[in-house]
């Protein structure tokens, strides 16, 4: 599979209005993600997630993103301006968290291709959250919070409805970045589990305890 994304292209296309208004399913999964969304900018902009000012994505990316799907005031930003592109440009090379993940890349492109083989293949906005969530999992924190959302709640719903197979695989409710590193592990990746089995495995409230 070609997982190539281009920088200065969008990795999605917007859906027509016209769509979501003949489906109701659509337009309300349309309208989570954007509120998810929103929060996850709300809470990197006050420094309480892990994430770089692009939040795991392209500036392109970004930009598409606020234009597209966030509510309020920033849904009404302009797609970025050439001399925007530039600032852009500058930001990104200089974001100290952005520079974290790039010496990560690696890591970072093994759970972004995970969410992305089991998006739920509705809505392209998939792609965005794959990034993102992934560049969550650097963090040192649990998920939830390194991702700025409310809850595990919100983590767990945002999972089942972009990411579904793989948040229905989740079924012990191991704890998510734990689970994500288990599924590489399972197919052949760095990450190396301590014992054959779960129930043998001393580190076992590790992965599945309260991630409160
Ligand atoms: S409990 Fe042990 S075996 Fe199970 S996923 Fe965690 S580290 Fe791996």
């Amino acid at each position: 599979m070609n997982h190539a994304v281009s920088f200065r292209q969008p990795a999605v296309k917007a859906k027509s209005w016209y769509s979501f208004r003949r489906n109701p399913a659509l337009a309300q999964e349309r309208s989570n993600n954007s509120r998810w969304l929103a929060q996850m900018v709300r809470s990197q902009r006050s420094g309480r997630t892990c994430l770089p000012h692009f939040l795991g994505l392209s500036p392109v990316d970004y930009h598409w993103m606020t234009h597209h799907l966030l509510l309020g005031r920033q849904r009404r930003l302009p797609l970025a301006s050439l001399w925007q592109q530039h600032e852009d440009d500058l930001r990104y090379e200089q974001d100290l968290r952005q520079q974290l993940l790039e010496l990560r890349r690696d890591e970072w492109n093994e759970i972004r291709y995970l969410l992305r083989d089991n998006r739920a293949g509705h809505n392209d906005c998939e792609l965005l959250l794959a990034d993102i969530v992934a560049a969550g999992c650097l963090g040192g924190d649990h998920l939830w919070r390194d991702l700025g959302l409310m809850t595990r709640a919100e983590l767990s719903a945002l999972m089942l409805q972009n990411f579904t197979a793989l948040a229905l695989a989740n079924s012990g409710d191991m704890k998510w970045k734990k689970f994500f590193y288990k599924q590489l592990c399972e197919q052949g990746g760095g990450y190396v589990c301590r014992a054959p089995s779960c129930d043998q495995c001393q580190a076992y409230e590790d992965c599945f305890g309260p991630e409160d």
